[in-house]
């Protein structure tokens, strides 16, 4: 490895954010980490509730292979991506298909499941991370089995030639695309994705060519954000995007070891999302999503919107006060399935008057980075301590 390089102050060429962001990649853990797992097993394999694209409620599979990981990620990397921890530099087809093969053999060929989630910690369609040979058993192996599939991607492999070849072997699939923001200025800033917003309109407009559906995921208070400006921007997003996906999945920040926002929550300048912003972003979100006022199944639907709140309740997940937590998280997840606002309704603590007045500040005072503390307990003692 070179010598790690000055800040500033030598004359020297300075630090790059490319540096930060690779470094823990490289601390002796996660190289241990990485070479310490089994290449023909997958990473994960697990069962959940979902809804198909027509609306009938049915359960997914979802399998989470062990990859080389994301081209972008060798290169630079988003500033949250902790998915390096699950790749490593030598798996080759042989290994993708034995996990491949073990997934299914795990759930007898996918016999009760009608969705199947192959996910990649990186693009699906990208020639670089993953075998040719491998995306086409994945694509064709969905097909015959009849499986409504979803893959992960970026948006520069959603090229008209690569769509047409995938739709020639499996004609109909979602891509679900880690936009995370539609804003290039976060998305370069504050995430450092590595596309613009161009690119992804560019990549919807190829996948609705070719019929195929679109989740979008947005990523709920970047770092280097406020508690107000995540709550006001997301909404936005979900303004711009709603009317071409089929599906919208906001990501509220969940913190993965080894990370720049890591770093961030560990210096105490950065809190996960409070759990009665997401509330208040499904409620602002909500009348975009149903302009009429109806639920999920109504005809008024512009598209699907789920909030996953992973590691929700926990510190380094979207939290409140750790009283009201379960029962905050339990209604944002009753609402990706119902969307309907009456989920929230009675829903109440003493926090909230916190959070309400955290959001209140952040507006009125020059404050870019926001207030919010990740401590719990008691004010007091927070106040004493360094
Ligand atoms: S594009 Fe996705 S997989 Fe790649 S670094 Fe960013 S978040 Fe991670
Ligand atoms: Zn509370």
């Amino acid at each position: 490895m070179p010598p790690p390089r000055p800040l500033l102050g030598t004359g020297n060429k300075g630090l790059r954010i490319h540096d930060l962001v690779k470094a823990p990649a490289n601390t002796p853990w996660a190289k241990a980490k990485q070479q310490s797992w089994d290449a023909s097993e997958p990473a994960t394999v697990y069962t959940t509730p979902e809804v198909l694209a027509d609306g009938t409620p049915c359960e997914a599979v979802t399998v989470i292979l062990r990859t080389k990981g994301c081209h972008w990620w060798w290169s630079s990397g988003c500033t949250f991506c902790g998915y390096f921890n699950d790749t490593r530099d030598d798996v080759t087809s042989e290994d993708l298909h034995a996990q491949w093969e073990a997934a299914k053999a795990a759930h007898d060929h996918f016999a009760k499941q009608a969705m199947v989630k192959v996910y990649t910690s990186g693009s699906l369609l990208e020639d670089r991370e993953i075998p040719v040979d491998f995306q086409e058993t994945v694509l064709k192996d969905c097909h015959q089995l009849g499986k409504e599939l979803i893959v992960e991607s970026r948006c520069e492999q959603l090229t008209e030639a690569k769509l047409a070849w995938a739709t020639g072997i499996n004609p109909s699939f979602t891509v679900a695309i880690g936009l995370e923001a539609y804003d290039d200025e976060v998305l370069r800033f504050h995430v450092n994705k590595g596309f613009s917003t161009a690119a992804w309109d560019r990549a919807v407009t190829n996948l609705k060519r070719f019929n195929l559906r679109i989740k979008t995921y947005l990523m709920f208070k970047p770092p280097f954000m406020s508690e107000a400006d995540a709550l006001d921007h997301c909404v936005a997003w979900v303004q711009s995007v709603a009317e071409r996906s089929d599906e919208i999945s906001v990501n509220p920040m969940n913190i993965q070891r080894g990370t720049v926002i890591d770093r961030l929550h560990r210096h105490d300048e950065y809190r996960p999302p409070w759990l009665w912003s997401l509330v208040e972003m499904i409620r602002r979100s909500h009348a975009i999503i149903h302009p009429q006022g109806g639920v999920n199944g109504d005809d008024d639907q512009v598209c699907r919107l789920i909030v996953h709140p992973t590691a929700g309740g926990k510190i380094r997940g979207s939290h409140n006060c750790g009283v009201c937590d379960a029962e905050v998280v339990a209604a944002v997840e009753r609402y990706a399935v119902s969307g309907d606002l009456m989920e929230f309704e009675g829903l109440t603590c003493s926090c909230l008057a916190v959070w309400e007045n955290e959001v209140f500040l952040e507006r009125h005072l020059p404050l870019p980075l926001g207030i919010s503390k990740p401590r719990r307990g008691r004010v007091v003692d927070r106040l004493r301590s360094p």
